[in-house]
């Protein structure tokens, strides 16, 4: 039978071609939605696997069928680039000017290759069926506001599934470092547009106008006290204003002031709180004689890691590499399109350890990098991962 030590030494073996891989994928990187060179690549190498391969899911996606019946477990890994222009100077620096694989799902593609490598060449893999799920668009939604993991599930991708599992390459956690939350990994995500409205005016005759940056200055701090006397103390929630835009001359009052913000939680009920809350806090301008028009853009839902599969995540790692790799997870208020995916199945994120050097090289900047020599390792994981939960959901 095929062990984890089998499985980590397969792992280690490949490591030259997963560095390929990703290497080639950073230097053609594609923005969301338009992944079709990296689509084209991938769905060549499933196929050669002898993989059925089905593309143009969810627009961009491929999806790779291995093994028939049930159970079905399926691994999903991201495929779309930033709009960043890349500053490292290394040879595989992206060769498309403005775009940049700046978050890492270069390796996740990679990675997801290589598991599909493995798990095709097993050969006492478990009954039933693994289906890999490249998706696109995990960066960016379309004009419907739908992303690339919502797409697949509209087209059916993860229909049948028992269980899905991903992971993330982390620039900030320690090279082959895996960390596993149980329960909410990611935030609820909500932005917000706001004009308060009011009656310009002259500087110098205050009492001639409604001003709306008094207004303003009302609402900020009704808007700060929403976390504070609102929300249920013990709950995660954050609620930022990262925009203000008023008035153009020292002695002119505005007529109008626009801000813009984002809302994080991890509940459902406390992001609709959050949501109330805020248009009940602009109320305040109509009190002092203004208005107020509010525009809210959903994001993405909070990702919750059912603790069985993040148990079952850490008990591969501990025997494929020792319980060392394992450090303390530490739940975040980022999100993740993945969510969706595990609200169709039950299912988790693991993140994958992957700082390169003493530079600090954060997701979505132009000098964000990883050290390649942890992607074998998260093919491992998920490798072992898929046939423990296979043979689990077997039962
Ligand atoms: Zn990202
Ligand atoms: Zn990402």
């Amino acid at each position: 039978m095929t062990t984890p030590a089998d499985i980590f030494a397969q792992a280690q073996a490949l490591s030259g071609q997963l560095t390929a891989w990703r290497r080639d994928i950073h230097a053609h990187p594609e923005l969301s939605f338009q992944e079709q060179r990296t689509a084209s690549l991938v769905a060549d190498e499933l196929a050669a696997l002898g993989i059925e391969v089905q593309t143009g899911v969810g627009k961009t996606g491929v999806v790779g069928y291995l093994g028939e019946g049930g159970p079905v477990v399926a691994i999903r890994g991201d495929m779309d680039a930033l709009p960043i222009d890349e500053e490292n100077d290394v040879p595989y620096r992206s060769q498309t000017p403005g775009v940049m694989h700046a978050c890492g799902h270069d390796a996740h593609t990679a990675i997801l290759l290589g598991v599909a490598r493995l798990l095709a060449a097993m050969p006492d893999r478990p009954a039933g069926q693994i289906r890999f799920l490249f998706q696109p668009s995990e960066e960016a939604r379309d004009n419907e506001n739908k992303s690339g993991a919502t797409r697949m599930i509209e087209d059916k991708a993860l229909a049948g599934v028992n269980a899905v599992l991903a992971l993330h390459v982390a620039s900030d956690i320690a090279a082959k470092r895996i960390s596993i939350t149980d329960g909410y990994a990611s935030a609820n995500e909500d932005s917000f547009e706001v004009w308060l409205r009011g009656t310009g005016g002259h500087g110098a005759f205050p009492h001639q106008t409604v001003d709306p940056v008094f207004i303003l200055a009302q609402v900020l701090n009704t808007i700060q006290g929403i976390r504070a006397r609102r929300i249920d103390p013990t709950k995660a929630a954050a609620l930022s204003i990262g925009m203000i835009l008023a008035g153009a001359a020292s002695n002119v009052i505005p007529s109008q002031v626009y801000l813009a913000g984002t809302m994080r939680s991890f509940e459902d009920d406390v992001r609709q709180q959050l949501r109330d809350e805020l248009a009940k806090a602009l109320e305040i301008s109509r009190v002092l004689g203004g208005d107020f028009e509010l525009k809210l853009h959903p994001g993405y839902p909070s990702m919750y890691n059912d603790p069985d599969v993040a148990h079952l995540l850490r008990v591969s790692t501990r025997d494929l590499v020792g319980a060392h790799a394992l450090i303390d997870p530490e739940p975040m208020m980022g999100a993740e399109d993945f969510s969706y995916m595990t609200r169709q199945a039950p299912g988790a994120m693991f993140m994958l350890g992957a700082k390169k050097d003493a530079v600090n090289r954060p997701h979505h900047t132009p000098i964000f990098d990883i050290d390649e020599s942890a992607l074998p390792l998260g093919a491992a994981v998920l490798v072992d991962a898929t046939c423990r939960l296979l043979r689990q959901k077997a039962v």
